[in-house]
Parts: C-alpha cells; structure tokens; sequence
C-alpha cells in the first residue's frame, strides 16, 4: 500500500517528537514534512533537535535530515498533524483546513467549536458526522478534527463504559498531572522538584466541559451536549510521564463492583476496525491495591490505555477509582494518531 503522507506543525515540541517516534514503522503513514517556528524553519530537524531530543530512543533516520519548514499551507502532504503551541495554533490550523487539508490536531483553540469534532475513536466515532457540515458551513476544502485535553481523554475513555451501561449524572475528580504535560522546558525545576502545584491555567474549565461535548448526540446537524455535573481539581506533581486522577461517580442506574469491573473489562467498542495504533484492551483493570502507578504502568499498550485501579463504594456519590493514563502518547501524540486512523477509514484522507 502507498502510504500517507504526513506534515508534522509544531515536530521541535515534546508532542511533535512523540508523534514522530510513534510515526517510525507506521503501516499507513510516513512523515514527508514537518514545521515549527521561524526559530527552528530552514535548518535539519537534527540540527534542532540532537541537543533538545527527550523522548527517549534516538531521532528516526528518515527524520533527521528533513529541513524544518514554516507553518505555511505549502507542504507535501495529504494530512496535517498539529502540536502547535495554543497560542498560535488557532490561525495556522484554519489556513490548512481553508487549503484543503485535514488537520487533526493536540491544541486547544478549536476543540470547543460547534462544527469541530473533539473526538476519541471508542467513545464518539460518530461525531465525524460533523466534518461535511463544517466543511459546508465554513466553505473549507479541508477540516479540522481536534483531541480533548489529555487529562479529559483518560477520564472519558474510563466514563464511557459506565455511561453506557449504568448513566453518569455527577463526577467529582481530582488530577496528580505529569510535567511533561506543560510542553518544553515546562515547568521550572526549582518550583518542580519536592513539591505539588495546585493550579493549571484553564485546565479544570476544560475537564469540565469536554466531556459534555463529547458524550453529547449529534442531532440535526449539531452536537446536543451532555448534562454531567462535572467538579475537577488539578495539581501539578513531579512525575515525567502520566497523568493519574482520583475520581468519584454517581451512577443513574444501582450496580456492584462486579457489575463496574465487567463493564470495564468488556469495553472495546473499536476492535474491529483494526487500527494501527488502537490499544488491544482501551482500560486495563488493576485488582492490585497499590496500582496502577506511573512509574509501573504508564507504558501499558504502548501507552494507549486508560489503567484503573482502587474501585471502591464512595460515600459521597457511588464508586470510586484511580485513573491512569499516557499525557504525551494517550493524552496527545498517540490520540491524533489515532484519530487520524479514524479519518483514514472512513475515507476522509
Ligand atoms: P511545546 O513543547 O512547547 O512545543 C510547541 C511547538 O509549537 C514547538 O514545535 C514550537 O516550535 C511550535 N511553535 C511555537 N510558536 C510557534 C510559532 N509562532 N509558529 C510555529 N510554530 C510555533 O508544547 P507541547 O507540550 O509539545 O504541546 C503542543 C500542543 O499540544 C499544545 O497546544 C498543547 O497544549 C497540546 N497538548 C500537550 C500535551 C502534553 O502532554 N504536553 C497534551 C495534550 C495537548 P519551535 O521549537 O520552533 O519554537
């Protein structure tokens, strides 16, 4: 099979490096391009990057030597995959959807948009519905798909058999979130090092309502979000890799802790699709009392899965549990990844 090619914006971050360690040997996609800044356009990528590389393994051979372009709707490619910083990111992604690309993108600014799907394939595959009225309502060639937040993938991917089998009405969660999650240099060591941050900016408004939209219907040509009452708090803690959250439901529907682990244990709503990248279990159930933890279990289906742990009675809503899950492959590089899969089969590259 020929394969795809890919454009990589924002490939110099701690996402893009991700998606381009996670491109290598990729059945379907090959990078072709890859972009950033005008601080980084117009050198190698290895020139770049040999002295900023952190991701582990050495940069991919068919990487390195590919020059580092600008964000311009130029590039050989027939999708784009985003990593840009938030605060540029809203513009260059809408040049690429006007000339024709598909975008799936990590960044924040288009995730809340009517017509934009936030989409994570085992919960709202159907929310591709969305692209033809997008394309339609903003007269773009191209469109944009965008990745929830990554604290909001792992709780939504957690939630979903729950939602199915019993209803949610109330979750209360709090997160213990991974450096990394700040991008590069990120957090500064001295505020880092032996201790906890209790503030995110933005980051518990987006827990909040993510998944209002993404568990929401689409339904005459809109997408009817959710009612959830959702109360997040969010810290910051010196981990390098995976985000873990405490979290409380109240159920609609009376069930056991069985009744939960099954539900959890036979989630697989996209198993037949195949895709590359989808994780063979999307939850692992651990029955440990000392689990999941990052450090053991980040890396479980090459960090594509939401890890569960600690279910127990609540006495304030239902149930319980620990959540663990991938910031940088999950939470971002992995799920455009994914996504982009998604698009590929139902032919929308
Ligand atoms: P990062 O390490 O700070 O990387 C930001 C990237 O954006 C770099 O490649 C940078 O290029 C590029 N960039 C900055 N200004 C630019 C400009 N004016 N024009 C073109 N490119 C520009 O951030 P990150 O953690 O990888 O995050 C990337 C995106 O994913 C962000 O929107 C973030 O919110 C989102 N996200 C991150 C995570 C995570 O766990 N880190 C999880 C989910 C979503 P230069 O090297 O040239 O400056």
């Amino acid at each position: 099979m020929k394969k795809i090619k890919v454009g990589v914006l924002g490939a110099t971050g701690v996402v893009g490096q991700m998606i381009i360690h996670l491109l290598e040997n990729h059945p379907w996609f090959e990078i072709s391009e890859i972009a950033a800044s005008e601080r980084t356009s117009g050198k190698t990528y290895a020139e770049v990057m040999d002295a900023r590389w952190s991701i582990g393994n050495e940069i991919p051979e068919t990487v390195r030597d590919l020059v580092v372009k600008d964000c311009n709707p130029k590039l050989d490619c027939d999708i784009i995959l985003s990593a840009l910083d938030s605060s540029v990111a809203f513009e260059i992604e809408e040049k690429f959807a006007k000339f024709g690309y598909p975008v799936s993108t990590n960044a924040m600014n288009h995730r809340m948009e009517e017509d934009v799907p936030l989409l994570i394939p085992e919960v709202n595959p159907n929310h591709l519905g969305m692209i033809k009225i997008q394309k339609e309502r903003r007269g773009w060639t191209g469109f944009i798909v965008a990745n929830p937040n990554c604290s909001t993938i792992q709780l939504c991917l957690a939630l979903k058999p729950l939602y199915d089998s019993f209803g949610i009405e109330k979750v209360m969660v709090t997160t213990m979130q991974a450096l990394s999650g700040a991008g590069y240099p990120g957090v500064p060591s001295l505020d880092a090092i032996d201790n906890v941050l209790p503030f995110i900016k933005g980051e518990e408004e987006k827990i909040e309502t993510e998944p209002l939209k993404i568990f929401g219907s689409l339904s005459n040509k809109k997408i009817i979000p959710e009612s959830i009452d959702i109360s997040a708090q969010c810290n910051r803690v010196a981990v390098k890799y995976g985000h873990m959250e405490s979290i409380s439901v109240k159920l609609s529907n009376t069930t056991d802790k069985d009744g939960i682990i099954k539900a959890f244990n036979n989630f697989n709503p996209i198993k037949n699709l195949c895709l590359p990248s989808a994780p063979k279990n999307p939850i692992i159930y651990l029955h440990n009392d000392n689990r999941p933890q990052p450090k053991l279990d980040v890396d479980a289906e090459n960090g594509m899965a939401s890890i569960i742990g600690r279910l127990r009675k609540c006495n304030i809503l239902d149930y319980k549990f620990t959540v663990l899950g991938h910031n940088l492959i999950r939470g971002a590089a992995g799920g455009t990844i994914l996504n982009a899969e998604l698009l590929k089969v139902n032919n929308y590259i």
